[in-house]
């Protein structure tokens, strides 16, 4: 991308055309340091929009002046409150509003889909998932194949990068799945990999999934707000994501799930049920016998944490107002423009240090985050970074992690993240 240029006033530039810019003052960019914060994590935990601490307030207040009754008084009442947040989140996904809802934690919300929709019978066991996935999701998946009493190292299949690479070669997936055939019961994938921000083609794969017979889910952690995602049109099964990342709804916040339409009227799906995904009409009958509500909502548990979710509706606020075309432009753009500084900065000090980035140079195989291996140096150049303000995120033996969140990063903060990286190298 050689219409870029490694300048303070390039960078400057780029900000003052930069459609988005009046977003980043609507974050916290955070002020811990003595010198300027360079923030790259959103990928883990995003930045507090200003709104949501009106958001909450609006819930204590309203939790202070009307106590139980809050749930029905007030500008949102609690009993319905996640419904404010469906369309929202059902948009950034790409899913209609019947299949998205927003509610407990991302890995919950995991086991509760695959105990819909991992149904080992007969010889149709097997999960396909990547290798290196998530902790969280490794555990999750072990934990749902001994539920079923059955064997982890037959039933859990890893795809593998090939001897000597970092990414996995899509055609390798496709492969597996054709191999697994008619033993394969689920493919549950990260849509992108949290480590080399390596994005799947989610459709590809949930139609090859599909052709064996497979139900096709993903863990979109990294790719909610992130990515451009289309998960009605894709077909795909489930998914489910978190909302403090990309999403920047609190630490810990409420997360997202989705279920697709074909699944939404099916109240014979096995599942863990509680009384939130309770038919709401008649939920105060308080009858036994579980009649779901339709769609995602079926898969509720429990009332919904408000405060959480007030956090949530003010980011969703943010992402309604700039909108995920625009919000996936600039990630390319900048995403572009911070390889670009990493490449020269790399080039030009190529004999103390060369930096190789693990994640896709193409585009469209991948998101907001650059993962960036630093060949000849250790810990010590990432410490050395973060001495000067720059936030960003280290993982054993030598790669650091970095993602421009287009809502909130700037050009600028591009171009230091390289001035910064130069002097760390010397
Ligand atoms: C961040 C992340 C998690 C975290 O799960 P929680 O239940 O929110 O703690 C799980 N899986 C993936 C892929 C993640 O990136």
């Amino acid at each position: 991308m050689s219409q870029f240029q490694n300048s303070l006033a390039f960078a400057q530039e780029m900000d003052a055309n930069d459609p988005l810019k009046a977003f980043r003052d609507k974050f916290y960019i955070p002020t811990f340091h003595d010198k300027p914060i360079r923030y790259f994590t959103g990928n883990s935990l995003g930045l507090q929009p200003k709104a949501t601490r009106e958001y909450i307030l609006e819930e204590l207040d309203a939790w202070a002046k009307f106590g139980v009754e809050g749930h029905f008084l007030g500008k949102r009442p609690w009993f319905a409150y996640h419904e404010n947040l469906t369309e929202k989140a059902a948009k950034i996904v790409g899913a209609l509003p019947i299949e998205v809802v927003v509610t407990h934690s991302l890995t919950t919300n995991l086991h509760l889909l695959m105990v819909s929709f991992y149904r080992p019978v007969e010889k149709r066991t097997k999960i396909l998932c990547e290798a290196k996935a998530f902790p969280s999701d490794q555990y999750a998946l072990e934990s749902q194949v001994k539920f079923h009493g059955l064997n982890l190292q037959e039933n859990l299949v890893e795809v593998f990068p090939r001897e000597g690479e970092q990414l996995i070669w899509e055609e390798d997936i496709l492969a597996k799945i054709e191999e697994l055939g008619d033993e394969l019961a689920l493919v549950m994938i990260g849509g992108v990999n949290y480590y080399t921000g390596q994005l799947f083609d989610m459709e590809t794969i949930t139609k090859a999934g599909h052709n064996v017979g497979a139900i096709v889910g993903f863990d979109l952690a990294h790719a909610a707000g992130n990515i451009n995602l289309k998960l009605h049109d894709w077909g795909v099964d489930f998914a489910a994501w978190c909302g403090y990342k990309y999403l920047n709804s609190s630490p810990g916040g409420v997360s997202g799930m989705f279920v697709h339409e074909r699944h939404a009227y099916n109240p014979e799906l096995p599942r863990f049920a509680g009384w939130w995904g309770y038919d709401k009409e008649t939920r105060f009958l308080m009858q036994p016998g579980f009649n779901p509500m339709k769609g995602a909502e079926g898969w509720q548990l429990s009332n919904a944490p408000v405060l959480g979710m007030a956090a949530h509706l003010a980011s969703l606020d943010i992402f309604e107002e700039a909108g995920m075309e625009r919000i996936g432009e600039k990630r390319d753009l900048i995403t572009a423009y911070l390889e670009f500084v990493i490449d020269t900065i790399s080039e030009k000090n190529k004999a103390r240090c060369t930096f190789e980035l693990i994640t896709p140079r193409d585009k469209t195989k991948r998101g907001a985050q650059l993962s960036i291996m630093a060949q000849g140096q250790g810990k010590a150049l990432f410490d050395a970074l973060t001495e000067e303000g720059v936030v960003a995120d280290w993982r054993e033996p030598n790669v650091i992690r970095i993602a421009p969140a287009p809502l909130y990063t700037s050009f600028e903060d591009c171009y230091w993240f390289g001035q910064l990286l130069e002097k760390a190298i010397q």
